[in-house]
């Protein structure tokens, strides 16, 4: 179905009485967008009118939109960052938010290298989960019979720490699946998973993976959907498979577990799961000794009707590869949210990835949108940005998200531009544009300008012994490998032939990049495998003037021509790697450990 019809039509006939109620949910939200929007700026704010946050704003019990516009500002992370500070450090004073803060949430945005924290507050998780509870009937909607089979998805926790006043800080997904929402959720025929809690819940990424995809191979005519968050950690899956299908399947032939496999809940927990199946062994072995993997979903799970992970925004580099591994499946991009509020779902799930168009429910916080112009200067306090509301949006136009919540978040710019594609009854539906300042992303990591330029930095120190130094550079994510890994090409100025920088001088310069860049990509490198080593391409003297000369000839400015510090256009991938003269991968991991580094 097109997405006109989608906005259109009703949302059609529910699956089941569950289902029923969920849609009736979604349309009164969407119906009545305004007034939910102003009563969820009420609730905010006389639920935090005491807080130390907004009497400084003098608001004075008021609860209506323009006494909030007129008196707070727009900020971002960095300004909020001294009351983070506070609340990390032990001060349980109502700072931010009446509630008190449960816990952080680690965001995969960072600041000063280190990953944001999201104060958040209980009650927040049953906002979490009711979002969570109408994705399964709008997919009903389009694809029936889900409730006679499983899902395979691939979802693991990640480290948590604690800050220096005792919060836990851990990533919104840990959060969420370690809750007893998650943990104890009832059955529900049409949301039941290949992966018991206890591999998903294993901290262990080896040893959760290993078990979900051996629960995934043995239940694979069960399996209806196969998913992961991100469509890069489906991938991730999939290379995982590649590596490690001969254990797996000896595991299936015997019904033994194999003994990396040490939790002991875990082990415990697939005892009473794996059965000995040779045939099942064979098939596994059949399959995955081809030489092509194309396919591969399909061929292991030939009921799987589409794939459940996100594929816009940065995660559209992935479409092709997901779609050589599994025939061309659909796509469903079903959610957007992020650690500091979850936004909204996609109520045509089955659309093109370049279709997909989010729905804004209103009652998940209070939404505001900044205009986006790619060429203003920016805003200054004479011209304050002039701020619009959910229902007052226009289709066609980008907008910078700004969100009000209740954890205590005011007027706070989530970093997102959204562009509205349409309407649905009158809540705004938004195709997501792209993240303000993202060059790099492989996986959850996103590295901005600024961080690559004090990465080149950094690196090119260790050149000045060689008299050579980094005269242009520019940045590729090169996603054709799995994991994916960055790729910098550099134009280098020898002065001294005899004394040139070697091949080992540049491998640790890609080391020394790595060292340099944010927490997130570290983790990446070093926890969740989910980056590959960093190359360095150096290119030929005169190559970065070629790249200059191209954009001229296709019509860019001669006085306004900057170096694109990424590319991505395949003529000019091309050029750039006609150029290549030698490459050099990191030799090792940068360091990181799930303690911030201030
Ligand atoms: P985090 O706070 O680490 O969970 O990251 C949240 C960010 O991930 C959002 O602000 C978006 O930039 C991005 N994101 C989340 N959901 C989607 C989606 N469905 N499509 C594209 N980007 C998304």
């Amino acid at each position: 179905m097109a997405v006109d019809s989608a906005i259109s039509s009703p949302l059609g006939p529910p699956a089941c009485e569950k289902d029923a109620k969920a849609l009736r949910f979604i349309e009164e939200m969407t119906r009545n967008a305004d007034s939910v929007q102003e009563q969820v700026l009420s609730d905010i704010l006389t639920q935090n009118s005491q807080t130390e946050y907004l009497r400084r704003f003098k608001l004075n019990r008021a609860t209506d939109r323009d006494s909030f516009k007129s008196k707070l500002p727009v900020i971002a992370y960095e300004d909020l960052q001294p009351e983070i500070q506070r609340i990390a450090n032990g001060d349980r004073s109502a700072i931010l938010s009446a509630h008190p803060i449960s816990e952080f949430l680690t965001s995969s945005g960072t600041s000063a290298g280190e990953r944001k924290l999201m104060p958040t507050i209980k009650e927040e998780l049953d906002r979490r989960q009711l979002l969570y509870s109408l994705l399964m009937p709008v997919m009903n909607l389009y694809v029936p019979g889900l409730d006679k089979g499983k899902g395979l998805y691939f979802l693991f926790v990640k480290s948590e720490t604690r800050t220096p006043g005792g919060l836990l800080a851990r990533p919104v997904l840990t959060s969420y699946y370690k809750s007893e929402h998650f943990k104890t959720r009832p059955y529900d025929p049409y949301n039941v998973y290949t992966s018991p809690n206890e591999a998903i819940l294993c901290s262990d990424s080896f040893q959760s993976m290993y078990t979900q995809m051996l629960c995934g191979l043995q239940d694979r005519h069960q399996v209806l959907r196969v998913g992961a968050v991100f469509a890069s950690g489906l991938l991730r899956a999939i290379r995982f498979l590649q590596l490690n299908w001969r254990q797996l399947s000896q595991d299936i032939e015997t019904g033994t577990l194999n003994q990396k496999v040490t939790d002991p809940s875990l082990r415990e927990c697939m005892g009473k799961i794996l059965k000995p199946d040779p045939e099942l062994a064979r098939f596994v072995r059949h399959e995955c000794s081809k030489e092509s993997w194309e396919g591969i979903i399909t061929r292991i799970w030939p009921n799987t009707k589409y794939l459940d992970v996100i594929v816009t925004g940065a995660m559209a580099q992935y479409i092709p590869t997901l779609d050589y591994y599994s025939g061309g499946l659909p796509k469903a991009c079903t959610m957007y949210a992020s650690s500091e509020c979850y936004f909204g779902l996609n109520l045509n799930p089955m659309c093109k990835p370049s279709e997909v168009s989010y729905t804004i429910m209103p009652n998940m916080a209070y939404f505001e949108f900044l205009p986006h112009d790619p060429n203003s200067a920016g805003f200054t306090r004479d011209s304050p940005p002039k701020l619009v509301d959910l229902v007052d949006v226009e289709i066609g136009k980008e907008y910078e998200l700004v969100i009000t919540t209740y954890a205590g978040l005011c007027r706070y710019r989530v970093g997102d531009i959204l562009r509205v594609t349409g309407f649905h009854n009158s809540a705004p539906q938004f195709h997501f544009v792209r993240r303000k300042n993202v060059l790099l992303s492989i996986d959850s990591d996103k590295t901005d300008e600024a961080e690559l330029q004090k990465a080149v930095e950094n690196a090119s120190r260790l050149l000045r012994e060689f008299n050579t130094s980094v005269v242009e550079y520019t940045s590729y994510a090169d996603t054709k490998t799995i994991p994916g890994h960055y790729v910098i090409y550099w134009e280098l100025l020898v002065k001294d032939a005899a004394n040139s920088p070697t091949d080992d001088v540049l491998k640790q310069c890609c080391l020394a990049m790595e060292e340099s860049m944010n927490s997130v990509y570290r983790q990446g490198r070093v926890a969740d495998n989910s980056i590959g080593p960093l190359e360095i391409r150096v290119v030929k003297n005169g190559t970065f003037e070629e790249l200059m000369d191209y954009a001229i000839s296709r019509g860019a400015s001669i006085n306004q021509y900057k170096v694109p510090r990424c590319v991505n256009f395949t003529p000019i991938m091309e050029l750039l790697d006609s150029r290549v003269v030698s490459t050099h991968f990191s030799p090792a991991l940068p360091h990181w450990t799930p303690e911030r580094r201030r």
